[in-house]
């Protein structure tokens, strides 16, 4: 176990003690009705149900002394030990951009989460990848919208609209970039270091593996065809790559302003703004427990069929309990640690954790919130298949129905109510 894991281990360790500081073990042969009095047990809920006490950390009966992985188990503390209220069959919500295959190329790499990976991510697909300095994601096009955020570093990103003109801009790290279906486009790295960036594609079922690909189109077309097409002798054709290139290296490219113009020849620029400057746009919402930027297409115009919440938990703040109406969500975790139950009807929930490079996933109205677990700030993102972003809130569900009827529901008095927050929060405290 390294010395993270083991850190882990201990702060789950405590957290554990804390829901029930005495261990079970010592009251192993005491009678229920002894440990009930004690305050350790509660024998009787109001419904008249048994109670038993769940299992601590340090309980035999949560015990795992078969093989196991503790550094993945330190990770994973809400699926080690369940909290209590967890239940039933969910399916799994997570998967780690760190085990997926990753495609090595001269100038950079790729890989990706889809459905193949994590079967309930049916409406979203996401994608990692690397480029270097000069590292080229060759022109290409997809069925599928692609939403993208640069992570690091610098990249020049081109593309042609519907009337064929041209669209070249520079982006760096916290920027966006949106391009449609048939959409032709191409990324690479600048300098110092490239790039790295988040590719989010409207549909789960999409692969990096399958987009048409200049390269490849050349490649699989006669020679003789392009010479007719392009009105060319064939043997200019012969150098031309027997095969797709997907990513390769290529040098730096020279001033924004010189590729621009060349581009754009005689049509002129595109006047679609396929780049949007999220700092330039001011915060959603703040709270003392964090802030969210949402960035829709009411902000990003050419956004159509991907919304997106930026959403940073500070320690000790929650993204609090809520729901989307209109879509399935797709997290990015891009730093800082959390832990989200999802709530599955029938009385079936799951929560699991999740740090910087893992990929989180709800169906559409199934409730959730996302809790910072760790000690530094909870960045994450919620993508949805959308044109516009839509939640619902738990408080504001309960502030805003007749309170007699909510208070019939939860047993709590009136004072608990009117202290609920009436407005949207979106992260407490506020
Ligand atoms: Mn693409
Ligand atoms: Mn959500």
């Amino acid at each position: 176990m390294n010395t993270e894991a083991q850190s882990n281990q201990a702060q789950s360790n405590e957290a554990k003690q804390e829901v029930s500081t005495v261990s079970r073990r010592g009251f192993l042969g005491m009678g229920s009705a002894v440990l009930a009095a004690a305050g350790v047990l509660s024998a009787v809920d109001a419904a008249g149900q048994e109670q038993k006490a769940y299992p601590t950390k340090d309980d035999r009966s949560s015990s795992a002394p078969g093989p196991g992985n503790p550094a993945i188990d330190g990770q994973n503390p809400d699926s080690f030990l369940p909290p209590q209220t967890d239940a039933g069959g969910v399916q799994t919500f997570k998967y780690p951009f760190g085990i997926s295959h990753k495609r090595m190329q001269e100038g950079g790499w790729s890989r990706e989460v889809t459905v193949r990976e994590m079967a309930v991510s049916k409406t979203i697909a996401g994608v990692d990848m690397r480029l270097t300095a000069g590292g080229v994601r060759e022109l290409h096009w997809h069925t599928a919208a692609e939403w993208s955020i640069m992570l690091y570093g610098n990249a020049r990103i081109t593309a042609v609209d519907l009337e064929g003109k041209s669209f070249v801009a520079d982006v760096t790290e916290g920027e966006l970039w949106y391009f449609p279906p048939g959409i032709p486009h191409s990324i690479q790295g600048l300098n110092p270091d490239g790039a790295e960036f988040l590719l989010v594609f409207d549909d789960g079922n999409f692969s990096e593996y399958e987009t048409v690909l200049l390269t490849d189109w050349m490649a699989h077309t006669p020679h003789d065809v392009l010479s007719a097409n392009f009105g060319v002798s064939q043997q200019a054709m012969e150098k031309m790559p027997r095969r797709e290139k997907f990513i390769f290296q290529a040098a730096v490219p020279g001033s924004l302003a010189d590729d621009q113009k060349v581009a754009a020849g005689g049509r002129g620029i595109s006047s679609q703004d396929f780049a949007f400057r999220t700092g330039q746009m001011p915060v959603t919402k703040r709270t003392k427990g964090g802030e969210v930027r949402i960035v829709d297409s009411s902000k990003f115009k050419v956004s159509t069929t991907i919304a997106a919440a930026i959403v940073t938990v500070h320690p000790g703040g929650i993204r609090e309990l809520h729901w989307h109406p209109n879509a399935d969500e797709w997290q990015y975790f891009m730093s800082g640690k959390g832990r989200m139950t999802v709530f599955a009807t029938g009385g079936r929930a799951r929560t699991m954790d999740f740090e910087a490079g893992d990929v989180g996933y709800i169906q559409k109205t199934l409730p959730h919130y996302v809790q910072n677990t760790g000690d530094t700030d909870l960045k994450f993102l919620e993508m949805f298949k959308s044109n516009v972003y839509q939640d619902l809130a738990l408080s504001e569900w309960l502030t805003h129905t007749p309170p007699e009827l909510v208070l019939a529901h939860l047993g709590i008095d009136n004072a608990t109510l009117d202290a609920i927050p009436r407005d949207e929060v979106v992260v407490m405290p506020k």
